[in-house]
């Protein structure tokens, strides 16, 4: 199959309210641009480097999102373009954003990672740790950016009782923390092989790689 009907294919079982977000890391241009020439208008990168350099290349329309690991002395090489930043993880990087948003003059869209995966390598807050971030008085003081909603990655493994389980814990933190925060509409779970649970269980925002672009050689 090939990415026009990938894509085809997989936003005919999307629901209306649920955006998807074409992860293209490692992909040449030459695949987001076949995916472009069919509507794709957001793309999803987990290298900043690499995104940049793709942002150059690629049509102006598009919006880019970071889904990786964020190091924050590489926030300035995305601040000028990036439209939302997935994975945010500590109030240490959330101010470095709204630094670099403001060199710019810019308000960057950002949501908070959430651990809800068992696996230690993955990264995140947990309940707790988002709502003192988002009740704290510093955080308020931050003009130029702006927390949407909650980004969360289930464990990787074939046990779907526990994705679900992961799933439902996220949406659970969602929908509490959403009572405090009006600007909350965005959960971003769900990949190649979980996005119709993920779906079923409150995703709003997919990321979804392989099933578009193929499976990937590395990472
Ligand atoms: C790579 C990646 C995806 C997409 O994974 P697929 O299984 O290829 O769909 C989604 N989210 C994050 C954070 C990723 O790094």
């Amino acid at each position: 199959m090939c990415i026009s009907e990938n894509l085809k294919k997989i936003n005919s079982e999307l629901p209306e309210h649920v955006t998807l977000v074409a992860v293209s890391k490692t992909k040449p241009v030459e695949a987001l641009q076949e995916a472009y020439n069919v509507g794709q208008r957001i793309f999803g990168e987990n290298k900043i480097q690499e995104m940049e350099s793709k942002w150059r290349e690629m049509p102006k329309d598009i919006q880019w999102h970071m889904i990786g690991h964020v190091q924050r002395n590489k926030v300035k090489f995305m601040a000028p373009f990036v439209s939302l930043i997935h994975a945010v993880d500590s109030f240490k990087l959330l101010k470095e954003i709204n630094k670099e948003a403001l060199k710019n003059e810019r308000t960057i869209e950002c949501l908070l990672q959430i651990k809800i995966a068992e696996e230690e390598s993955k990264f995140g807050m947990n309940k707790e740790e988002a709502t003192n971030l988002l009740t704290s008085e510093e955080f308020k003081k931050l003009k130029n950016i702006k927390v949407v909603g909650l980004m969360g990655m289930a464990t990787f493994t074939d046990n779907k009782a526990q994705v679900l389980g992961e799933f439902q814990k996220l949406k659970e933190i969602y929908d509490a923390l959403k009572i405090q925060n009006p600007l909350f509409r965005i959960l971003s779970t769900g990949m190649s092989g979980d996005y119709a649970l993920a779906i079923k269980n409150g995703s709003t925002m997919v990321r979804v790689g392989s099933a578009i672009f193929g499976e990937r050689n590395y990472i």
